[in-house]
């Protein structure tokens, strides 16, 4: 398997060198708004370690990375009274993956309405802000600072 690039644009997000629109965060994950949503209120949730996906990365870290998923599940679900949600993670090119550090994709869903391409149009960050201040209010996530 390749190497873990530190450089990759997930991690320069947890370093705080790019901008994200952040959702909740705690010592071990990170949350933020997709930036080209497959549907409203897309979240990814990163792990802070240095793993390119579920192949390479330490096991103790898959469990705070699930607890994190499960608290955003249920929060967007609340946030935009969808019907249910959408859980994905893709682990290497062939597989779909297109950052190479360990994230798992969030996606509210209503019946009836299809998921947007993967990877498709740039969402208003307008509205993603929106969004995710909708997500924050409801998760009750007010900021980390460990
Ligand atoms: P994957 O294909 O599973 O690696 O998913 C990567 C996801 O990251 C895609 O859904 C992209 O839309 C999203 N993405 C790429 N760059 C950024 C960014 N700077 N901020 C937020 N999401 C991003």
């Amino acid at each position: 398997m390749t190497a873990y690039d530190p450089n990759n644009i997930f991690a320069k997000i947890i370093r705080g060198v790019l901008p994200c629109e952040r959702v909740f965060e705690d010592e071990h994950t990170l949350a933020f708004m997709d930036i080209m949503p497959q549907g409203d209120g897309h979240v990814l949730v990163v792990a802070k370690s240095a793993s390119r996906n579920l192949l390479d990365a330490d096991p103790a870290v898959l469990g705070p990375l699930m607890v994190t998923v499960q608290r955003l599940a249920k929060g967007v679900k609340a946030a935009f009274g969808a019907d249910g949600v959408t859980i994905m993670q893709f682990n290497e090119s062939s597989a779909g993956q297109t950052v190479f550090h360990i994230h798992v994709h969030v996606i509210p869903r209503w019946n009836d309405v299809p998921l947007r391409g993967h990877t498709g149009e740039m969402a208003d960050p307008e509205l993603l802000r929106t969004q995710a201040d909708k997500i924050r209010r409801t998760i009750g996530f007010v900021g980390f600072t460990g």
